[in-house]
Parts: C-alpha cells; structure tokens; sequence
C-alpha cells in the first residue's frame, strides 16, 4: 500500500483523506500549517453556499455528489449539509431566459430544477418582494454547507481508519529522486511518501514552486460581509432556514444566518493576491485566508442588494472580510497526476461546491487508476505552455473573477488577453474578414464576411437571439458550397504529435484499439481506452514508416498520457506548434491537389485512409486522405514556416474551381451531418466504444489496454446510447447540453447539435437510455422555455455508403 502524504486539510483534503481510507488506503498522513479543524484556509471562513448548476456536467456531479455526501454526515447529531434550496433572480428579460437555460442544463445533470414566479419565489423567501424581479430558478436540492464541521467528521473517520493528522506543521520542500517523489520536508521534519496529494487551495502555487511546476491558480481576494439582525428575519431562531439566494445580475449572493444575511459580492475591483504573499498563519490577524476588508471595493455592493432586498437598506454590516480563494485560467479545478513528476498530485482550485466530488474521484483515480467521472476538463496536465505564464494566469483568473457571474454564451471567447496564439494563415484569414473565436489560444476564424456573396446561393434556415449569437448565415452558406465545390479549413488547432523509435509499433498496439500493422502510408482511426473500455480519447494514426507514426490527438492530456508510459526507446514529441495543417475538402479537392503535384492522386493511386508525401507547388506537405467533414478531400501538413505559401499556393490554384475559405461553424455542420464524434463533448471516459456508436475502430483480439473490459460488454445490452436527433421543425435550433424528455419525463442530454445545411434538418446528438435509442422513437428536447419535439433518425444523416468520402 503506497505511503500517501495530503498537503492540506481544507474541504478536499478532509475529503481525500475520508475516501483514500475508505478504499483501505490507510497509511495517509495530512499535513495542515493550521490547527485543526479550522486551520485558516478559504473553507474555514467561506458561507458554504452551494448551488449545482453548472454548464459542465462533470462539475454539477461533483457538486452532486458533495451534497449527497455532506446531507449524509452528521456532526452533533446535525446534518453538515442544510437542503434549504436555492433562489437565483433575474430582474432583466436576459436574465429571465437564461434561468431557463439554466434550468434545462440543470435537468441535464440530473439534478430538481425549475423556474418560479416572483410569487412563488416570494413566499419561499419573505426578503423577497415579487415586484422587484421577473423571476427565480428554483433549485430544491441546492443550500449550504457546513464545511467545517464537515471537515472535522471526515477527519475524524480517516483518523479512526489509521489516517494521521499532523496540525501546525508546514510543508517546507517536497524530496525528489529519479523523477518520482519521496517525501515531504515539514517543519516537523522529513515524512516519507510515494504519494504528495497537494490540497493547498490559494497556497496551490507555491507548493507547486517546490517542484517546478507553474500552476494556473490565481488566488483573489472576495468580498463577504454579515449584517446585524434584520427585523424581518426576527421570527427565525435556526442556523438556516431560508433558500440561498443569488442576484447575478448585480454579482450578489446571499445566505441566511439565523436573524441576519451573509451577503457576498463579485462586482467590485478584482483584488489579484500572490500565494507567496499571504501571511503566515502566525500573523495573520483572524486567518491567513482572510484579508482587511477594504470599505471602499464594497460601494455599489448594497444599492444592488437593495434592489431585490429592500429589508437590507437600513441594515447594519457587522463582520466583513476579504476572503482568498482560487480562480484558474478556464475556471475549472486542478486534478490528477502531474506529469512533470511522478507521485506529485493536485486537487486545488476546488469550491466546497465541488469538494468532495472532487476528492471522490481523486481517491478513485489513486486507488483504481481512473475516476469513474469523466475528468478531461479538470486534468492538471491540460494547459497549454502560454497558459502557465505568470501573466496569463493572472489576467485571465482576473478577468474570470469579473466574470463569474456573467451571462455569458457558450460560444463566447474571453475578450482579453487576446491574440495569443495565431496560426501562419492569420494574416490571409483576416483580409477574408475571419470572424475568430478562440481554441486553445488560438485565433480560429468560425466563417469568413468573404463568403457573404454566397448568400445569394445558399439560406439558412432563422435563428433566436440567442443561437444567432457569434453566428451568420454565412456558415451555412460555407458548409452548402463545400460539399458543392471545394473549400480551405484551417485545422492547425488541433493537436499533432509524432511517436518515433524502436517498438513505437508495438507500444501504440498496447495502448490503442486499432489495428496499425498495416504498410507504410496508412492511416488508422482508433481509441484510447482505460482498463473498464472507457473512452479515454480517439486519435488519428498515421504510418510514415516502420516505427514512425504522425498522431492527431485531443489534448494535452492524451500527448501527457503517452508520454508517460513510452519506453525508452520511443520518443512522444508535440509537433502541433511546429506544424500547420489545412482541410482541403470538397468534391473538386482532388483536381486542385492534382494541378499542383506530379505525384498520382488518383483514388487507385492515394485511397481513402492513406497518406502522401508530397510537394505542392513549392511546399513540402503530407496530404492525408481523409476529412472529418465526410466529404472527398484531405488534410494537409506541412512545417509552420511554409503555412503562408501553402495557403497561397492552393489559394491561386483554387480559383480555377471556386475555392472558398470555410471556418469551424461549417466544419461543425459538416461533421454532424457525417456522425463524426467530438470527444469530450459526444463522448468521454464514461462511455464505452459500443454506446458511442464507435466499436468498429476497435480491432479483433486482445493485447491493448481495456480489451479484457471490451470483451465482457455485449453490445446487445447496452443500457444507453448514443443517437442521432432530428427535430421534427427545422426552424427549432437547439445548441448542446439541453435536456431529452420523453412524455415529459427527462431521460438524457444533448451533447452536440447544430443545423444540418445540406440535408436541410436541425440535428442533436444525445445520450439516451436504450429504450428511447431505436430510430422513430419520439422524444422533445427542452430549449429554454420551449419543448421541442424530435426523432430519433439514422445515423449518420449524410452520405451513410460513404460514396464522397471513398469516391
Ligand atoms: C469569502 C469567500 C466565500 C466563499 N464562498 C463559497 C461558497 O459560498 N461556496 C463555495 O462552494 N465556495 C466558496 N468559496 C470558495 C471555497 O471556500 C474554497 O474554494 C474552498 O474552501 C477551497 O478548499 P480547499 O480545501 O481547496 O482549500 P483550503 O480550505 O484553503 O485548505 C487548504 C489548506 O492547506 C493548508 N496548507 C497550505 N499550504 C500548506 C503547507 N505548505 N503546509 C501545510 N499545510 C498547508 C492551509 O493551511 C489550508 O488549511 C468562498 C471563498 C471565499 C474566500
């Protein structure tokens, strides 16, 4: 059993040490610079508001699961998790739509939600008074979390499992040999581990500077103030009784404790903080967590909170604080092992919202080597390099302090700091009035205002407010002239690594599904799998000789992963930043191709799935053959420094044949249309290849990882599944993550969906359990306020024979 030494005994760490034990990890010492069981950090002081809804649904099952397991826990004979509910208000129309939204995203995740009246929501709060809102969402499982009594029971019941809890004793160094921890140096001395569980919350970075490692955790200051007993609460004796309130609009939050409110607020001047800055414990005048209440950030603070409480005008404000706690560059926590040293990992950047969720799948993680939630989000190993400077991590953890509580589309990129990173073509992309949104730092353009003369070829069906947002009928008219002609997409985005070496073959075979023992040339589509057949990720295999593969991968994650278990002799390298690559799609992408090279590009010469290297024009490429918007085509590689010539290159040639300039809206259109999976959004770690629909990129036999789980599933009793929708209107736009209801009852999501330009039908793919799976099956999906009724259809919708593909 490994030695498992927790920095920290916070929510999570409390929480890790309660599960590790739980699992018969019991040789767990947490390590706490504080006393027990309030030691100074943001859960001892926080309110403990818990509100599930999340546009992530791996977050609103941690939050799920935190409430299950605090509502379990009693500390004094009392609960440490109070269900009171919660209230969100919305006092604009915007508002009021977007709690619908929410609402639908919260049915999604499984969790009781609805909208009420103003009425309604009145009643349940008598602070609130019904003509000063439009509306509340209504969330009956959400409340407060008494975290620190929490904190003292999953302790106590590690202690009692052989767990040790060290107090007042601070991490110093962490020992290191031959790239694997071996222990922590404490003020206490030297304790021996072969696993650091770093649970430091706001002091994540510089336990993170022990080691090396940049982490994207931005600590700020947040303002939290108690009123002195209001009149109107004056009936109420207990701790809380009364739902949780949040006024997003004026970036406010409330709890009721007992006769008086905590009311928390976002919207005053983001207060960045150093983790090498906070006080040590000792001089900390209440914790070091807690900063001097700045009066003047608080301003405009309470003209909001007057506006839906008008009780709280004359109140009095008894206790304030400037509260530390941790904002992240994409504002999901830090998770998992950290692939610059073995043995070292982080659970940081956690809510109590999250806490033990959190922790649950950190110890499943430990134990059985992967958690049984989907975690790609929160993977530690996920950033990109830019995303590890001090500067990003600061202006981008601000700015997602200022926008906490905005109302913001899924589609919406971060203003600011931006450009970070463009692709060689950027310069061509911006003279074709590119409209960019933003992919791991990325300018990637979504259509081109170029292309609008198209619309006097192709329409679009009309979108709402909402869906219209960061779109144009130009994408459609994109996807309309690809699949007509031939067009240019810009797929530098996505990841590229080489796997280079003695026994790269037979180190790929062991861990992905495909069958790669195929000439030179070749091209594979296949899958990573943990031991349970879990989806881990699919990648794109390309041979360019015996042990020489190019890979198109997902993320960080998946190049992190095969970099940890390569052998010596085989080499993992990231070439996505050297490299470019161009989709040059469409039925006259072969005739283009041709005109620029003497090589034989017929389909008898270059078949589908096979790859060329190739000159075009005066650039070195690989010309892959193959696209994922499911039309003739290929992707297209070269070095970073050829990316303008190429572009140019195709670009004179293309005109011959009506090349276009299309961006990732139509390439979306496209590949849904084709069926063509997104991992991470159709499909995860808790899927398996025969729910996905994907069990034909696994091959035969066994001698990869997860075979043996694969081979024990039968693919006729699959519980879900995942299918494709089409909406029985086509003026019905739906955009991802709604809810699937069958006679009013929710029974699966939406992962991915948009507007079908060819076939001319709204699609959505979804997760549905198998009785709802089988084609004509009628279901509705819930679009805010509106249920919209679909089908299940084929899929793919398009080109099934694969005839464009393999023409
Ligand atoms: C004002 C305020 C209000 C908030 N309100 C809410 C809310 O309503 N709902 C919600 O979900 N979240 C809320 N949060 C956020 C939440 O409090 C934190 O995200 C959460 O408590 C973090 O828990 P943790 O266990 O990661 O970190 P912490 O609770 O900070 O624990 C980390 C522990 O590590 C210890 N430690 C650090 N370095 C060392 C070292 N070198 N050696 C030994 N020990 C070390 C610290 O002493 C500390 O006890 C709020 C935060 C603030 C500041």
């Amino acid at each position: 059993m490994p030695k498992i030494v927790i920095i920290g005994a916070g929510i999570v760490g409390c929480s890790l040490a309660d599960e590790l034990t739980e699992r018969g990890y019991n040789d767990v010492i947490v390590i706490e610079k504080g006393k027990l069981w309030k030691p100074g950090g943001s859960t001892s002081h926080a309110p403990g508001v818990v509100f599930q809804t999340n546009g992530s649904r791996t977050m609103a099952q941690f939050a799920r699961q935190t409430v299950e397991k605090l509502h379990s826990l009693q500390h004094s004979g009392d609960t440490c998790f109070l269900k009171v509910g919660s209230l969100e208000i919305a006092t604009t129309p915007e508002r009021l739509a977007d709690l619908h939204r929410r609402a639908g995203l919260a049915l999604s995740a499984g969790i009781n939600a609805r909208v009420v009246s103003p009425d309604e929501a009145s009643k349940m709060h008598p602070l609130l008074v019904a003509d000063k809102f439009l509306g509340a969402l209504y969330v009956p499982d959400d409340g407060i979390a008494r975290a620190v009594l929490a904190d003292e029971v999953m302790g106590k019941r590690a202690i009692s499992r052989g767990a040790r809890f060290i107090a007042e004793c601070e991490v110093v160094a962490i020992d290191q040999s031959e790239g694997r921890v071996t222990g922590v140096q404490t003020t206490h001395g030297l304790f021996p581990a072969d696993i650091v569980v770093s649970c430091a919350g706001i002091w994540g970075p510089k336990i993170g500077a022990m080691v090396g490692m940049s982490k994207a955790i931005q600590p700020l200051a947040h303002q939290l103030c108690y009123t002195a007993p209001i009149p109107e609460l004056a009936s109420y004796k207990q701790e809380a009784e009364l739902p949780v309130l949040r006024h997003q609009g004026s970036d406010l939050y409330f709890k009721q404790r007992g006769q008086s409110l905590a009311v928390g607020w976002y919207g005053h001047r983001p207060l960045p903080v150093k983790a090498e800055d906070i006080l040590p414990n000792e001089q900390a005048e209440v914790m070091p967590s807690q900063m001097p209440f700045t009066a003047e950030e608080w301003k405009g603070a309470m003209e909001g909170a007057t506006e839906i409480i008008p009780a709280l005008k004359n109140s009095e404000i008894i206790e304030s604080m400037n509260g530390l706690f941790s904002f992240t560059v994409d504002n999901f926590p830090l998770m998992g092992e950290w692939s610059g040293l073995k043995g070292f990992w982080v659970a940081e950047a956690v809510w109590i919202t999250h806490g033990c969720g959190v922790a649950r799948a950190m110890a499943e993680w430990i134990v059985d080597g992967h958690p049984s939630l989907a975690v790609h989000e929160c993977d530690v190993n996920r950033f990109e390099t830019h995303q590890l400077g001090a500067q990003h991590i600061e202006e981008r953890g601000t700015q997602n302090y200022i926008e906490v509580y905005d109302l913001l589309h899924p589609l919406q990129p971060m203003e600011s700091p931006r450009p970070i990173r463009t692709t060689g073509f950027y310069p061509r992309q911006k003279e074709l009035g590119g409209y960019f949104l933003e992919a791991a730092g990325y300018e990637r353009p979504q259509w081109y205002e170029a292309n609008a003369g198209l619309l006097d070829r192709y329409s679009s069906p009309p979108r709402d407010d909402w869906s219209s947002k960061f779109w144009s009928p130009i994408v459609g008219a994109e996807a309309c002239a690809v699949r007509d002609g031939v067009g240019l997409f810009d797929i530098t985005t996505l990841k590229r690594i080489e796997v280079i070496g003695k026994g790269a073959l037979e180190f790929l075979e062991q861990l992905t599904t495909g069958n790669l023992r195929k000439k030179t040339g070749s091209i594979t589509y296949c899958l990573l799998l943990n031991e349970k057949a879990g989806i881990l990720s699919d990648i794109t295999v390309m041979r360019r000789g015996e042990n020489d593969f190019f890979i198109g991968v997902n993320s960080n994650s998946d190049i992190n992963y095969l970099k940890q278990l390569a052998p010596d002799t085989v080499h993992v390298r990231d070439i996505t930043a050297g490299t470019v690559g161009l989709g040059l799609f469409g039925p006259h992408a072969r005739e283009l191709a041709q005109s620029l090279t003497r090589d034989d590009l017929s389909n008898e010469a270059l078949g589908y799935f096979r790859l060329k290297n190739t000159y075009l024009g005066h650039v070195p490429v690989m010309l892959c053959r193959l696209s994922y918007v499911g039309e003739l085509g290929y992707e297209i590689y070269t070095t970073a420094d050829m990316a303008l010539k190429l572009w140019d290159t195709l670009w004179q040639a293309g005109k011959k044949y009506g090349l276009i300039a299309a961006g990732r809206g139509a390439f979306n259109s496209m590949r849904l249309e084709k069926g063509y999976r997104s991992y991470g959004t159709d499909m995860t770690s808790e899927h398996n290849p025969h729910e996905a629909g994907l069990s034909f990129a696994v091959r035969k036999g066994d001698g990869y990882k997860g075979a043996e789980a694969f081979k024990e599933l039968n693919p006729n009793e699959l519980t879900r599944r995942l299918v494709c929708l089409v909406l029985d209107n086509p003026e019905h736009v739906v955009l991802g993550k709604e809810p699937v209801l069958h006679e009013g009852k929710v029974v699966g999501y939406v992962t991915s969906a948009y507007f079908g330009h060819t076939i001319g039908k709204q699609l959505a793919y979804a997760w549905v359990p198998s009785e709802f799976s089988s084609q004509n099956t009628e279901v509705s999906i819930r679009y805010f306020d509106q249920d919209y009724p679909a089908t299940v259809g084929a899929d793919p919708q398009y080109d099934p024979q694969m005839t464009r593909l393999k023409s």
